[in-house]
């Protein structure tokens, strides 16, 4: 970090700004210069708030040179982190296929949504119990029911069952789901992101929806400040001013996200387009530019689905959808993700 100080300010004025600095357990290097003097701090800066620095009346700028996340940070972790899903492995050079319904609607929808899936060959099973919906009136999920019926579907298939927390106070019901997803909506929920750092579940994080690549990795942060590691960041479309899609796709998020950080990045083409015909494309184009793994809205009647049925795909289209991806992910050198 780098502390421009303004023309003119005294000596007994910089001693206190360098002393306020030295409670944050870093160095502090006082440059004077002929028109202003430079402090540059050297050590762990991200405990220091900058806005409160800024707020030193000397202060006349402040930069970061480094960024404010650690745990994320590839820096410290050169290695991708790999993170184990009962035999499956998100990152670390395979792709997983994370498929299945926007919402837990039936047992019988989710069970043979599931089995189409899983015969597709997708890795991991999806499907929300718990809906944050934009409107009150819309169907706001199964709840309990719906983790149940989730959990049969993965006695069935096989597959890991991966579903939204809204609500702290939901948290035991999430006991025996394997992969725990935080929703857009959700991504600045400081205080859901504490508690799910103290549990021991792979925690699927989406970007919030005006969220830059660096609030999406202190959110990350948050997660594994409290001391969980497994954590997987998804990317899923930002809101602009186009509106012909639901979201714009930001496909540059994957390779960006993958050079700062080691954590598996995931791509959600359906929330990021809201148009099932274009789930293909740019399931193909997230493989090309490395994502880790895929999250893919498919439901078995799509035109009767309670739930973002414009941007699910059948089990056909998504069989179809599947033998493309695996080509890609072959011809990228990222297979997908076999469990034996
Ligand atoms: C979802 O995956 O079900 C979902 C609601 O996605 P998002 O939070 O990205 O809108
Ligand atoms: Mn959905």
């Amino acid at each position: 970090m780098v502390i421009v100080l303004k023309n003119g300010a005294t000596k007994k004025q910089i001693d206190e700004l360098m002393s306020w600095l030295t409670r944050f357990d870093v160095k502090t290097n006082l440059v004077e210069g002929v028109h202003s003097n430079i402090i540059g701090l050297i050590g762990d800066t991200t405990q220091i708030d900058m806005e409160s620095v800024q707020a030193k009346e000397i202060v006349e700028t402040v930069k970061r040179v480094q960024e404010p996340y650690k745990n994320a940070n590839r820096r410290f972790h050169p290695e991708d982190t790999v993170i184990e899903v009962r035999g499956r492995k998100i990152g670390g050079g395979t792709l997983n296929v994370i498929a299945g319904p926007c919402s837990v609607e039936t047992e019988e929808q989710t069970i043979s949504t599931a089995i189409a899936v899983k015969e597709a060959g997708a890795t991991m099973l999806r499907g929300g119990a718990f809906k944050p919906r934009t409107s009150p009136y819309s169907f706001q999920g199964l709840g309990k029911e719906g983790i149940e019926i989730l959990k049969k579907a993965r006695d069935i298939t096989g597959l890991p069952i991966v579903t939204e927390i809204m609500e702290l106070t939901d948290l035991d019901l999430f006991e025996d789901v394997d992969v725990i997803q935080v929703g857009a909506r959700n991504s600045q929920n400081f205080t859901l992101l504490k508690a799910l750092g103290r549990c021991d579940k792979p925690i699927l994080l989406k970007r919030g929806l005006a969220g830059t690549l660096q609030e999406t990795l202190m959110s990350a942060e948050y997660i594994m400040s409290e001391g969980n590691t497994k954590v997987i960041i998804c990317e899923r479309g930002i809101r602009t001013y186009e509106t012909a899609t639901r979201n714009t796709l930001d496909l540059s998020a994957v390779p960006l996200l993958k050079q700062k950080s080691h954590l598996p990045v995931t791509v959600d083409p359906s929330h990021a387009t809201g148009i099932a015909s274009l789930v293909e494309p740019l399931s193909l184009g997230a493989v090309a530019v490395g994502c880790d793994a895929l999250e893919i809205e498919v439901h078995n009647d799509p035109k009767n689905a309670w739930s973002d049925g414009a941007q699910s795909l059948t089990p056909v289209q998504f069989a179809e959808t599947m033998k493309k991806i695996k080509a890609m992910a072959e011809f990228c050198g990222r297979p997908l993700d076999v469990c034996e």
